[in-house]
């Protein structure tokens, strides 16, 4: 089989400094070589290119993604996932999942989607209808009656909605789990608590700690994980003792948290960038709540990172004012906003995020991890803006296979020994 060969690559392996003169070999969807120096042990069939110092960086994960918001606005106060016929909302998730593999997301966390349709097009990626990601598959919303996703106008007979799975008491917190697993998720979404731009009655926790518990146990149980929307620090300390892998938003946080986090090895997605771009053009309460717990955030997040908290990537792009699309422009955000180093940034993007996509198989460059990577036109770590335009990339690769790949305008490598060749006697 051919192999895909790097030379002379600055090499951003997610998680050190960068490595100048690295040459990097990809055989089929794995990296079979992380090297520094030439190239050695070539074969006649290598695909070889010089990358003239440029980068290679691990493909980046987007921790927090809602593959059907479309301008979604909390404004219109429309039932979350009844936007549209669900196999519209499908062919609208299917384009900005493309966009995400375009924009060098070579994987994404479902934060929580209708009618399992992140399973549909997981399903469609992996057989090849369409392209797109690797894509851990979630589900609709487990709360309570009432809670924050459960806030319609009574007298409109709603119900249900398509995003949310309504469940009270124990064994009815089991069963919406089991039902979303039934359904193809592989990430179980609990609204937790309100707050982060979500209307609430409750203040604390939006179900009882036995109910929780119910959640929490039985995605374990059947091997799936479970993430939560929690902005208060009860909340988040009650889901992270009682198991949750994920915090989503995470407002509240302190150092308390972050300790009872790192023994727990669970992931934070800040999910910041909504919340900073939703206060430039609204106002209100709902707004300066939020506005609050993200200049809280802003505060400790560099404690966070210091610590080695596992901190990723990704938002509620696809609710207005945040569109599909730019997601790379969150890494610039937070080294801006939050004072974090570039280095850790990508760190969240790639490492942690891979991590909470594959676990060990994914996130970094060496050998025998699965290659997904991108080709950036310069020095992200010195410019990390570079990594919020994708026409930086000379090659988006996810499982060995290129996508947008322009690696065949770079000046020709210098060329494999020739093959041995029988010599033929004419008789
Ligand atoms: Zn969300």
């Amino acid at each position: 089989m051919t192999r895909l060969v790097l030379t002379n690559a600055r090499l951003l392996d997610g998680d050190s400094a960068p490595r100048d003169g690295v040459t990097i070999v990809v055989d089929g969807d794995r990296f079979a070589s992380v090297a520094s120096g030439p190239h050695v042990g070539a074969r006649p069939d290598d695909q070889v290119h010089d990358l003239g110092g440029r980068t290679v960086m691990p493909g980046m994960v987007h921790g927090h993604y809602h593959a059907t918001y479309t301008r979604f606005s909390a404004a219109e106060k429309l039932p979350v996932g009844m936007e549209a016929p669900p196999a519209v909302q499908t062919l609208r998730a299917a384009n900005h999942l493309k966009q995400a593999l375009y924009t060098g997301f070579t994987g994404v966390v479902s934060a929580g989607a209708p009618y399992a349709i992140d399973v549909a097009c997981k399903q469609a990626i992996e057989s090849g209808t369409i392209e797109g990601p690797r894509v851990v598959a979630g589900s609709r919303d487990v709360s309570t009656t009432g809670h924050s996703q459960d806030g319609f106008e009574w007298h409109w007979g709603v119900g249900m909605t398509a995003q949310t799975n309504i469940a009270d008491g124990v064994d009815a917190f089991r069963k919406a789990v089991r039902e979303e697993l039934k359904r193809g998720a592989e990430m179980i979404k609990i609204f937790a608590t309100p707050g982060h731009g979500v209307v609430g009655t409750y203040p604390d926790l939006e179900m009882s700690e036995e109910e929780l518990k119910a959640a929490i146990d039985t995605a374990h149980s059947r091997g799936a994980r479970i993430r939560a929307h929690i902005a208060n620090k009860k909340g988040l300390l009650d889901c992270v003792r009682l198991g949750i892998d994920i915090v989503d938003h995470g407002d509240g946080l302190d150092q308390e948290c972050i300790d009872r986090m790192l023994e727990k090895d669970v992931f934070l997605v800040p999910s910041i960038r909504y919340p900073y771009e939703a206060c430039k053009i609204w106002s209100g309460s709902l707004i300066d709540e939020m506005r609050r717990g993200m200049d809280a955030m802003i505060e400790i997040l560099p404690v966070a990172n210091k610590a080695g908290l596992k901190i990723t990537l990704g938002d509620d792009y696809g609710a207005q004012p945040l569109d599909h699309g730019t997601y790379g422009e969150e890494l610039e955000f937070y080294v801006k906003v939050a004072g974090i180093p570039p280095l850790d940034v990508i760190r969240w993007a790639t490492k942690f995020g891979g991590e909470m996509v594959a676990g060990e198989a994914l996130g970094t460059i060496a050998a025998g991890k699965l290659a997904d990577f991108i080709v950036v036109d310069g020095d992200p770590v010195a410019n990390i803006g570079l990594l919020g335009d994708a026409s930086n990339f000379l090659a988006i690769a996810k499982g060995g296979t290129l996508y947008a790949s322009r690696l065949d305008t770079l000046a020709p490598a210098a060329a494999a020994p020739e093959p041995e060749r029988k010599l033929a006697f004419a008789s």
